[in-house]
């Protein structure tokens, strides 16, 4: 890694994740890999010795996705791992899934997303690649991983195999959430419902009891790491937010119960709507699906932007989740956001400090002096139009820590 201690990025249209109307004419200084200062330097003003001139481009934080599944599995992203195999071709060796994970990493840092929360990946290639990443072996957004989802013994088991870890009772859930910081999990997810994907599973009742799930959060929050529940029905995403869990994910029946949307506005309990996977299952991928599957995802897909409105009204704390592929066409979701009833400026927030909060990690997703310098440079003006944060063309400048890592603005900085 190079060194530089400080860097200036001049002449930039600054939105900073918080919500906050953007600022023309910016000047953003990094000292340490984190922003000292943000001075509105007036319009026209020449850039600084040494600085960056971004030439009036757009400056953001760069994008979280708090919603990934970071596995080889590529079968939600058509074309982006190897072609299918053929007849009479040699098996393909399993350590292929390796060189697919760094290509996600790649996709992802170029598309700006400079951090991602795994909420569950076979094995343990999710945290592989985590540390593949921050030992410097390969490029890639900073990763957050749950290891496996904990879910009561249950028909999904049977599908997602090694992504599940089942578990029954209390004492069972308790090991199981020491098994997954065993494994280097960074934070727990659970399944508080079953799975809309999974054709025996009805995802509307409660899949773990009350004690049950109660014991994950108290295990987790007792060791010092946090909780995210995968709930569907509204009764599984009423006891995640009643045990108090960190993160609600999809959370689709939430606007049936506007008393729950309050409660998680109290307490900072972030919804984390993933509206995409609704997409896939409902007009993506019908063809791989059973019908009934494919009839519930229409109706869940309705319920999902009644909550992502219903929760923005209420006050609660929203988060950019994914969950599909493929890998650097993650902001497809914010797009679906902002079409889905938020400005461009709540979208923005949610998909950088929303997820930040997600994350658990307080100093990423803003551009605010103290921040950690992940940044996205990119053309055209995102309030305008949305779209423009999900092209990769669009992408000028990533910078990771205060380092420029992609963008077409990257190659002529080198020295
Ligand atoms: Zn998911």
């Amino acid at each position: 890694m190079q060194n530089v201690p400080m860097t200036v990025l001049a002449n930039a249209r600054v939105i900073d994740g918080t919500g906050a109307p953007a600022v023309e004419s910016a000047t953003v200084r990094i000292e340490d890999g984190r922003i000292a200062e943000i001075a509105a330097a007036g319009a026209g003003a020449a850039a600084p010795g040494g600085a960056i001139d971004v030439g009036g481009r757009t400056l953001l934080p760069g994008l979280i996705d708090a919603h990934a599944h970071v596995s080889s599995d590529h079968s939600r992203s058509p074309g982006f791992g190897p072609p299918p195999p053929r007849k009479g071709e040699l098996p393909r060796p399993r350590e292929l899934g390796y060189f697919i994970l760094a290509k996600a990493a790649s996709a992802m840092l170029a598309a700006g997303i400079t951090s991602v929360r795994d909420v569950g990946a076979y094995d343990d290639e999710a945290i592989v690649l985590r540390e593949a990443v921050r030992l410097g072996i390969v490029e890639g957004p900073r990763i957050l991983s749950c290891g496996r989802i904990i879910s009561a013994t249950a028909p999904g088991g049977a599908i997602f195999t090694t992504m599940y870890r089942e578990a029954d009772g209390p004492e069972d859930m308790r090991k199981a959430v020491r098994e997954q910081l065993r494994r280097g999990a960074d934070f727990v997810k659970l399944m508080a419902t079953g799975a809309r994907s999974v054709l025996v599973e009805d995802p509307e009742p409660a899949q773990m009891t009350t004690e049950e799930l109660g014991a994950i959060v108290d295990e987790a929050h007792r060791l010092g790491v946090r909780v995210a529940a995968h709930a569907e029905g509204l009764d599984g995403a009423r006891l995640a937010v009643q045990q108090g869990v960190d993160t609600v994910e999809h959370g689709l029946s939430l606007h049936r119960e506007p008393e729950l949307l309050e409660a998680m506005a109290a307490r900072g309990i972030v919804l984390v709507p993933t509206l995409t996977t609704f997409h896939d299952l409902a007009d993506r991928f019908t063809s791989d699906f059973p019908a009934p599957l494919v009839e519930q995802a229409k109706r869940q897909r309705e319920e999902a932007y009644r909550t992502l409105v219903a929760a923005r009204d209420a006050g609660v704390t929203l988060a950019m989740g994914h969950d599909s592929g493929p890998p650097g066409d993650n902001a497809i979701e914010l797009v679906r956001m902002v079409q889905g009833g938020l400005t461009p400026l709540e979208g923005i927030a949610a998909a950088t400090s929303g997820s930040a909060a997600a994350l658990g990690l307080e100093d990423i997703g803003t551009v605010t002096p103290g921040a950690v310098a992940d940044l996205l440079v990119v053309d055209g003006d995102p309030l305008a139009d949305i779209r423009v944060l999900n092209r990769p063309e669009n992408v000028w400048l990533v910078l990771q820590s205060g380092l420029p890592v992609a963008g077409r603005g990257h190659v002529p900085m080198q020295p």
